[in-house]
Protein backbone atom coordinates (compact mmCIF):
# COMPACT_ATOMS: atom_id res chain seq x y z
CA UNK A 1 0.00 0.00 0.00
CA UNK A 2 1.09 3.56 -0.43
CA UNK A 3 0.79 6.43 2.27
CA UNK A 4 -0.36 9.12 -0.30
CA UNK A 5 -3.18 9.52 -2.58
CA UNK A 6 -2.94 13.58 -2.80
CA UNK A 7 -0.72 15.72 -2.71
CA UNK A 8 -0.62 19.61 -2.81
CA UNK A 9 2.42 21.42 -4.46
CA UNK A 10 2.94 25.43 -3.32
CA UNK A 11 4.78 26.64 -6.21
CA UNK A 12 4.59 24.91 -10.00
CA UNK A 13 8.45 26.23 -11.34
CA UNK A 14 11.01 23.78 -12.15
CA UNK A 15 10.52 21.65 -8.97
CA UNK A 16 7.32 21.92 -8.16
CA UNK A 17 6.51 20.76 -11.93
CA UNK A 18 9.16 18.13 -11.42
CA UNK A 19 7.37 16.44 -8.65
CA UNK A 20 4.09 16.81 -10.38
CA UNK A 21 4.94 14.91 -13.12
CA UNK A 22 6.53 12.38 -11.22
CA UNK A 23 3.76 11.76 -8.64
CA UNK A 24 1.25 11.92 -11.38
CA UNK A 25 3.20 8.85 -12.85
CA UNK A 26 2.65 6.98 -9.74
CA UNK A 27 -0.68 7.59 -10.13
CA UNK A 28 -0.95 9.99 -7.22
CA UNK A 29 -3.50 12.85 -7.06
CA UNK A 30 -1.57 16.34 -7.22
CA UNK A 31 -2.94 19.83 -7.01
CA UNK A 32 -0.54 22.66 -8.13
CA UNK A 33 -0.89 26.10 -7.03
CA UNK A 34 0.88 29.20 -7.82
CA UNK A 35 0.93 32.63 -7.20
CA UNK A 36 1.99 34.08 -10.37
CA UNK A 37 -1.73 34.75 -12.28
CA UNK A 38 -0.08 34.27 -15.69
CA UNK A 39 2.59 31.41 -14.87
CA UNK A 40 5.21 33.12 -15.95
CA UNK A 41 8.94 33.10 -16.47
CA UNK A 42 11.55 35.21 -16.96
CA UNK A 43 12.96 35.62 -20.70
CA UNK A 44 16.81 34.16 -19.49
CA UNK A 45 19.04 31.24 -20.56
CA UNK A 46 19.43 28.97 -18.20
CA UNK A 47 22.75 26.46 -18.20
CA UNK A 48 21.89 22.43 -17.79
CA UNK A 49 24.59 21.11 -16.70
CA UNK A 50 25.52 16.70 -16.71
CA UNK A 51 23.93 16.26 -13.70
CA UNK A 52 20.91 18.03 -14.32
CA UNK A 53 20.88 16.43 -18.15
CA UNK A 54 20.62 13.14 -16.42
CA UNK A 55 17.69 14.31 -13.65
CA UNK A 56 15.75 15.38 -16.74
CA UNK A 57 16.48 12.27 -18.54
CA UNK A 58 14.84 10.17 -15.79
CA UNK A 59 12.34 12.39 -15.59
CA UNK A 60 11.39 11.51 -18.95
CA UNK A 61 11.72 15.34 -20.74
CA UNK A 62 15.36 14.83 -22.14
CA UNK A 63 14.84 14.61 -26.00
CA UNK A 64 12.35 17.35 -25.81
CA UNK A 65 14.68 19.72 -24.03
CA UNK A 66 17.31 18.63 -26.36
CA UNK A 67 15.57 19.07 -29.41
CA UNK A 68 14.29 22.51 -28.39
CA UNK A 69 17.22 23.51 -26.21
CA UNK A 70 20.90 23.17 -27.10
CA UNK A 71 23.42 20.36 -25.91
CA UNK A 72 26.94 20.95 -25.83
CA UNK A 73 29.78 19.32 -28.20
CA UNK A 74 31.94 19.04 -25.46
CA UNK A 75 33.87 20.92 -22.16
CA UNK A 76 33.77 24.72 -21.62
CA UNK A 77 36.39 26.53 -23.67
CA UNK A 78 38.14 29.20 -21.14
CA UNK A 79 39.91 32.32 -21.73
CA UNK A 80 41.15 35.84 -20.55
CA UNK A 81 38.77 38.70 -20.47
CA UNK A 82 40.66 39.75 -23.73
CA UNK A 83 39.68 36.67 -25.21
CA UNK A 84 43.04 34.86 -25.42
CA UNK A 85 42.16 30.96 -25.00
CA UNK A 86 43.82 29.55 -22.12
CA UNK A 87 42.53 26.21 -22.15
CA UNK A 88 39.07 23.72 -22.06
CA UNK A 89 37.40 22.23 -18.70
CA UNK A 90 37.03 18.54 -19.18
CA UNK A 91 33.26 17.61 -18.56
CA UNK A 92 32.71 14.43 -19.26
CA UNK A 93 29.17 12.84 -20.59
CA UNK A 94 26.99 11.22 -17.16
CA UNK A 95 25.67 8.65 -20.41
CA UNK A 96 25.61 7.40 -23.79
CA UNK A 97 22.87 10.03 -24.98
CA UNK A 98 23.63 12.57 -22.65
CA UNK A 99 25.84 15.37 -23.71
CA UNK A 100 28.24 16.88 -21.16
CA UNK A 101 26.28 20.35 -20.89
CA UNK A 102 23.50 22.35 -22.75
CA UNK A 103 21.38 25.44 -22.28
CA UNK A 104 17.48 26.33 -23.06
CA UNK A 105 15.69 29.24 -22.74
CA UNK A 106 13.97 29.37 -19.36
CA UNK A 107 10.15 30.34 -20.98
CA UNK A 108 10.95 27.34 -23.17
CA UNK A 109 11.97 24.66 -20.36
CA UNK A 110 9.03 26.21 -18.23
CA UNK A 111 6.46 24.78 -21.78
CA UNK A 112 8.18 21.74 -21.76
CA UNK A 113 7.24 21.42 -18.05
CA UNK A 114 4.25 22.77 -17.93
CA UNK A 115 2.97 21.00 -20.72
CA UNK A 116 3.54 17.70 -19.34
CA UNK A 117 2.50 18.50 -15.84
CA UNK A 118 -0.60 18.99 -17.75
CA UNK A 119 -1.04 16.49 -19.97
CA UNK A 120 -0.61 14.09 -16.43
CA UNK A 121 -3.71 15.09 -15.32
CA UNK A 122 -2.00 17.29 -12.87
CA UNK A 123 -5.00 20.56 -11.49
CA UNK A 124 -2.85 23.59 -11.75
CA UNK A 125 -4.50 27.05 -10.06
CA UNK A 126 -2.98 30.25 -10.43
CA UNK A 127 -2.99 33.86 -8.69
CA UNK A 128 -3.40 31.99 -4.79
CA UNK A 129 -1.18 30.71 -2.57
CA UNK A 130 -1.40 29.18 1.30
CA UNK A 131 -2.72 30.88 3.83
CA UNK A 132 -2.92 28.30 7.02
CA UNK A 133 -1.54 24.55 6.76
CA UNK A 134 -2.82 22.63 10.07
CA UNK A 135 -2.17 19.02 10.68
CA UNK A 136 -5.08 16.84 10.49
CA UNK A 137 -4.47 13.07 9.88
CA UNK A 138 -2.54 15.07 6.77
CA UNK A 139 -3.43 18.68 6.61
CA UNK A 140 -5.65 20.67 6.25
CA UNK A 141 -4.97 23.88 3.72
CA UNK A 142 -6.61 27.26 3.26
CA UNK A 143 -5.89 29.49 0.49
CA UNK A 144 -5.42 32.77 -0.36
CA UNK A 145 -8.64 33.07 -2.30
CA UNK A 146 -11.29 31.77 0.75
CA UNK A 147 -11.20 28.02 -0.62
CA UNK A 148 -9.81 24.66 1.83
CA UNK A 149 -8.32 21.40 0.93
CA UNK A 150 -7.19 18.39 2.64
CA UNK A 151 -4.26 16.13 1.14
CA UNK A 152 -2.62 13.70 2.73
CA UNK A 153 0.75 15.82 2.06
CA UNK A 154 1.98 19.08 0.88
CA UNK A 155 5.32 20.19 -0.90
CA UNK A 156 6.44 23.72 -0.60
CA UNK A 157 8.09 24.74 -4.07
CA UNK A 158 7.59 28.07 -3.69
CA UNK A 159 11.16 29.24 -4.04
CA UNK A 160 13.70 31.46 -2.38
CA UNK A 161 10.87 33.68 -0.68
CA UNK A 162 9.09 30.53 0.26
CA UNK A 163 5.51 31.03 1.95
CA UNK A 164 5.18 27.41 3.28
CA UNK A 165 9.12 27.80 4.66
CA UNK A 166 8.01 30.78 6.78
CA UNK A 167 4.46 28.93 8.01
CA UNK A 168 6.79 26.06 8.98
CA UNK A 169 10.26 27.38 10.46
CA UNK A 170 9.36 31.20 11.08
CA UNK A 171 12.35 31.64 12.69
CA UNK A 172 13.94 30.13 9.51
CA UNK A 173 17.41 32.11 7.95
CA UNK A 174 16.17 34.54 5.40
CA UNK A 175 17.78 34.81 2.34
CA UNK A 176 21.30 37.20 1.81
CA UNK A 177 22.58 38.86 -0.77
CA UNK A 178 26.23 37.56 -1.82
CA UNK A 179 27.80 40.46 -2.69
CA UNK A 180 27.67 40.18 -6.06
CA UNK A 181 25.05 40.54 -8.87
CA UNK A 182 24.47 38.72 -12.12
CA UNK A 183 23.34 39.96 -15.64
CA UNK A 184 22.04 38.18 -18.52
CA UNK A 185 21.67 38.68 -22.12
CA UNK A 186 20.22 36.98 -24.63
CA UNK A 187 22.23 36.83 -28.41
CA UNK A 188 21.99 35.35 -31.58
CA UNK A 189 24.22 32.75 -31.25
CA UNK A 190 27.74 32.54 -34.18
CA UNK A 191 28.54 29.24 -36.20
CA UNK A 192 31.51 29.04 -34.13
CA UNK A 193 29.99 28.69 -30.15
CA UNK A 194 29.26 25.34 -29.83
CA UNK A 195 29.98 24.55 -26.24
CA UNK A 196 30.31 27.24 -22.80
CA UNK A 197 32.72 29.74 -22.99
CA UNK A 198 34.57 31.38 -19.60
CA UNK A 199 36.27 34.36 -19.61
CA UNK A 200 38.00 34.62 -16.09
CA UNK A 201 40.64 36.88 -14.00
CA UNK A 202 39.10 40.13 -14.45
CA UNK A 203 36.77 41.74 -12.08
CA UNK A 204 33.72 40.51 -13.75
CA UNK A 205 33.28 36.60 -14.32
CA UNK A 206 32.19 36.15 -17.57
CA UNK A 207 30.06 33.37 -19.48
CA UNK A 208 27.89 32.11 -22.31
CA UNK A 209 26.53 29.16 -23.34
CA UNK A 210 24.33 27.84 -26.59
CA UNK A 211 20.35 27.72 -25.59
CA UNK A 212 19.10 26.63 -29.14
CA UNK A 213 19.82 26.11 -32.34
CA UNK A 214 19.92 29.75 -32.95
CA UNK A 215 20.49 31.25 -29.81
CA UNK A 216 23.35 31.98 -26.92
CA UNK A 217 22.98 33.63 -23.37
CA UNK A 218 25.44 35.74 -21.70
CA UNK A 219 25.95 36.00 -17.64
CA UNK A 220 28.33 38.52 -16.25
CA UNK A 221 28.98 38.66 -12.47
CA UNK A 222 30.09 41.89 -11.09
CA UNK A 223 30.45 42.81 -7.42
CA UNK A 224 28.19 45.99 -6.83
CA UNK A 225 29.18 47.66 -3.76
CA UNK A 226 26.15 48.22 -1.73
CA UNK A 227 23.46 46.18 -3.88
CA UNK A 228 22.56 49.78 -5.26
CA UNK A 229 19.18 49.71 -7.31
CA UNK A 230 19.72 50.07 -11.06
CA UNK A 231 16.83 51.02 -13.45
CA UNK A 232 16.13 48.50 -16.18
CA UNK A 233 16.33 51.05 -18.80
CA UNK A 234 19.75 51.69 -17.49
CA UNK A 235 20.61 48.07 -18.12
CA UNK A 236 21.95 48.02 -21.55
CA UNK A 237 24.26 51.42 -21.34
CA UNK A 238 25.49 50.17 -17.85
CA UNK A 239 25.83 46.22 -18.91
CA UNK A 240 27.86 48.00 -21.76
CA UNK A 241 30.37 49.47 -19.31
CA UNK A 242 30.51 45.67 -16.97
CA UNK A 243 32.09 44.40 -20.23
CA UNK A 244 34.15 47.06 -21.39
CA UNK A 245 37.80 45.47 -22.54
CA UNK A 246 36.13 41.63 -23.16
CA UNK A 247 37.42 40.36 -26.35
CA UNK A 248 36.07 36.81 -28.37
CA UNK A 249 32.93 36.65 -28.51
CA UNK A 250 31.54 38.41 -25.34
CA UNK A 251 33.15 41.03 -27.17
CA UNK A 252 30.97 40.71 -29.92
CA UNK A 253 27.59 39.99 -27.66
CA UNK A 254 28.79 43.39 -26.19
CA UNK A 255 29.52 45.36 -29.51
CA UNK A 256 25.75 44.49 -30.39
CA UNK A 257 23.33 45.46 -27.63
CA UNK A 258 20.91 48.01 -28.05
CA UNK A 259 18.06 49.81 -26.23
CA UNK A 260 15.70 46.84 -26.99
CA UNK A 261 18.23 44.19 -26.05
CA UNK A 262 16.73 41.19 -23.74
CA UNK A 263 18.66 41.73 -20.38
CA UNK A 264 17.68 40.74 -16.85
CA UNK A 265 20.14 41.73 -14.12
CA UNK A 266 19.84 40.47 -10.37
CA UNK A 267 21.58 40.53 -7.41
CA UNK A 268 22.17 37.11 -5.89
CA UNK A 269 21.13 35.77 -2.86
CA UNK A 270 21.30 33.02 -1.52
CA UNK A 271 19.74 30.66 1.73
CA UNK A 272 20.50 27.53 3.03
CA UNK A 273 18.07 25.77 5.30
CA UNK A 274 19.53 23.98 8.52
CA UNK A 275 17.88 20.09 8.50
CA UNK A 276 14.85 18.82 8.53
CA UNK A 277 13.27 20.78 5.45
CA UNK A 278 9.93 19.03 6.28
CA UNK A 279 7.30 19.60 9.78
CA UNK A 280 4.77 16.68 10.09
CA UNK A 281 2.74 15.98 6.21
CA UNK A 282 4.67 19.27 4.95
CA UNK A 283 8.16 19.17 3.33
CA UNK A 284 10.46 21.86 1.15
CA UNK A 285 12.19 21.26 -1.76
CA UNK A 286 14.18 23.04 -4.46
CA UNK A 287 15.16 27.10 -3.32
CA UNK A 288 12.61 26.89 -0.31
CA UNK A 289 14.85 25.03 0.95
CA UNK A 290 18.10 25.21 -0.97
CA UNK A 291 18.83 28.52 -2.88
CA UNK A 292 21.86 28.84 -4.29
CA UNK A 293 24.04 30.94 -6.49
CA UNK A 294 24.68 30.51 -10.32
CA UNK A 295 28.25 29.59 -9.44
CA UNK A 296 27.60 25.96 -10.18
CA UNK A 297 24.61 26.03 -12.63
CA UNK A 298 22.96 23.41 -10.28
CA UNK A 299 19.85 25.43 -8.44
CA UNK A 300 17.49 24.08 -11.05
CA UNK A 301 19.34 20.53 -10.83
CA UNK A 302 19.20 19.80 -7.63
CA UNK A 303 15.81 20.71 -7.70
CA UNK A 304 14.25 18.14 -10.11
CA UNK A 305 16.64 15.93 -7.97
CA UNK A 306 14.58 16.60 -5.00
CA UNK A 307 11.39 16.23 -6.80
CA UNK A 308 12.47 12.86 -8.36
CA UNK A 309 14.04 11.62 -5.14
CA UNK A 310 11.12 12.33 -3.17
CA UNK A 311 7.99 10.99 -5.14
CA UNK A 312 10.24 7.90 -5.81
CA UNK A 313 10.66 7.61 -1.96
CA UNK A 314 6.72 8.57 -1.36
CA UNK A 315 5.77 5.87 -3.89
CA UNK A 316 7.47 2.70 -2.25
CA UNK A 317 5.36 -0.05 -1.11
CA UNK A 318 4.54 0.03 2.94
CA UNK A 319 6.73 3.28 3.98
CA UNK A 320 5.57 5.82 6.24
CA UNK A 321 5.59 9.75 4.96
CA UNK A 322 7.38 10.31 7.91
CA UNK A 323 10.20 7.66 6.64
CA UNK A 324 10.28 8.82 3.39
CA UNK A 325 10.71 12.20 4.35
CA UNK A 326 13.97 10.93 6.52
CA UNK A 327 14.94 9.07 4.05
CA UNK A 328 14.51 11.55 1.69
CA UNK A 329 16.80 14.00 3.71
CA UNK A 330 19.39 11.58 4.01
CA UNK A 331 19.65 10.96 0.53
CA UNK A 332 19.03 15.02 -0.20
CA UNK A 333 20.93 16.98 2.45
CA UNK A 334 24.93 16.50 2.22
CA UNK A 335 24.63 17.18 -2.06
CA UNK A 336 22.46 20.26 -1.77
CA UNK A 337 24.74 21.74 1.13
CA UNK A 338 27.67 20.92 -1.19
CA UNK A 339 26.16 22.49 -3.98
CA UNK A 340 25.01 25.79 -2.00
CA UNK A 341 28.39 26.19 0.14
CA UNK A 342 30.98 25.57 -2.93
CA UNK A 343 28.83 28.40 -4.77
CA UNK A 344 28.98 30.95 -2.29
CA UNK A 345 32.51 30.06 -1.41
CA UNK A 346 33.77 30.42 -5.23
CA UNK A 347 31.35 34.11 -5.30
CA UNK A 348 33.73 34.83 -2.37
CA UNK A 349 36.70 33.64 -4.13
CA UNK A 350 36.55 35.90 -6.75
CA UNK A 351 35.36 39.17 -5.39
CA UNK A 352 38.71 38.61 -2.82
CA UNK A 353 40.61 38.07 -5.92
CA UNK A 354 41.81 34.68 -4.93
CA UNK A 355 44.32 32.41 -7.43
CA UNK A 356 42.14 31.33 -10.01
CA UNK A 357 43.98 27.72 -9.76
CA UNK A 358 42.25 27.15 -6.48
CA UNK A 359 38.59 28.79 -8.11
CA UNK A 360 38.98 26.34 -10.62
CA UNK A 361 39.79 23.59 -8.11
CA UNK A 362 37.24 23.41 -6.06
CA UNK A 363 34.35 23.93 -8.86
CA UNK A 364 36.48 20.91 -10.75
CA UNK A 365 36.20 19.29 -7.33
CA UNK A 366 32.69 19.60 -7.08
CA UNK A 367 31.47 19.06 -10.48
CA UNK A 368 32.98 16.07 -9.73
CA UNK A 369 31.79 15.02 -7.19
CA UNK A 370 28.39 16.13 -8.64
CA UNK A 371 28.49 13.67 -11.14
CA UNK A 372 28.41 10.57 -8.51
CA UNK A 373 24.99 8.85 -9.12
CA UNK A 374 22.61 9.97 -6.57
C1 LIG B 1 20.87 34.74 -11.61
C2 LIG B 1 20.58 33.28 -11.50
C3 LIG B 1 21.03 32.41 -12.48
C4 LIG B 1 20.79 31.03 -12.36
N1 LIG B 1 21.28 30.21 -13.32
C5 LIG B 1 21.11 28.88 -13.17
C6 LIG B 1 21.64 28.00 -14.14
O1 LIG B 1 22.27 28.41 -15.12
N2 LIG B 1 21.43 26.65 -13.96
C7 LIG B 1 20.74 26.16 -12.87
O2 LIG B 1 20.58 24.93 -12.75
N3 LIG B 1 20.22 26.99 -11.96
C8 LIG B 1 20.38 28.33 -12.08
N4 LIG B 1 19.85 29.17 -11.16
C9 LIG B 1 19.05 28.61 -10.05
C10 LIG B 1 17.65 28.21 -10.49
O3 LIG B 1 17.02 29.25 -11.20
C11 LIG B 1 16.80 27.86 -9.27
O4 LIG B 1 17.56 27.04 -8.41
C12 LIG B 1 15.53 27.14 -9.68
O5 LIG B 1 14.71 28.00 -10.44
C13 LIG B 1 14.78 26.67 -8.44
O6 LIG B 1 13.54 26.12 -8.81
P1 LIG B 1 12.33 26.14 -7.79
O7 LIG B 1 11.21 25.45 -8.49
O8 LIG B 1 12.75 25.67 -6.47
O9 LIG B 1 11.97 27.68 -7.59
P2 LIG B 1 11.45 28.73 -8.67
O10 LIG B 1 11.95 28.41 -10.02
O11 LIG B 1 11.76 30.08 -8.08
O12 LIG B 1 9.87 28.54 -8.70
C14 LIG B 1 9.06 28.95 -7.64
C15 LIG B 1 7.61 29.01 -8.13
O13 LIG B 1 6.79 29.30 -6.99
C16 LIG B 1 5.92 30.37 -7.28
N5 LIG B 1 5.69 31.06 -6.01
C17 LIG B 1 6.49 31.93 -5.37
N6 LIG B 1 5.94 32.30 -4.20
C18 LIG B 1 4.77 31.63 -4.10
C19 LIG B 1 3.76 31.57 -3.11
N7 LIG B 1 3.84 32.28 -1.97
N8 LIG B 1 2.68 30.78 -3.33
C20 LIG B 1 2.57 30.05 -4.47
N9 LIG B 1 3.51 30.06 -5.44
C21 LIG B 1 4.59 30.83 -5.25
C22 LIG B 1 6.62 31.20 -8.33
O14 LIG B 1 5.70 31.93 -9.11
C23 LIG B 1 7.34 30.12 -9.14
O15 LIG B 1 6.52 29.62 -10.16
C24 LIG B 1 20.08 30.54 -11.25
C25 LIG B 1 19.61 31.41 -10.27
C26 LIG B 1 19.86 32.77 -10.39
C27 LIG B 1 19.36 33.69 -9.30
Amino acid sequence: MVAVKSVLIVGGGIGGMSSAIRLREKGITVDIVDSDPEWRVYGAGITITGPTLRAFHTLGILDDVLAKGSGSKGGSRIFTPSGQSIGEIDEPALGSNIPPSGGIMRPVLHRILSSRTLALGTKVRLGLTVDALEENNGVDVKFSDGSAGHYDLVIGADGIFSRVRSLLFPDAPKPKFTGQGCWRIVADRPAHVDRPELYLGGDVKVGLNPCSATQMYLFALDAPRGNPWIEPKDWPQVLKLRLAGFGGTAGLVRDAITETSSIVYRPLEAMLLPPPWHKGHVILIGDAAHATTPHLASGAGIAVEDAVILADLLAQTGISIPAAFEAFMARRWERCRMVVENSLRLGEMEQNHESPADHQRLAEETVKALAQPI
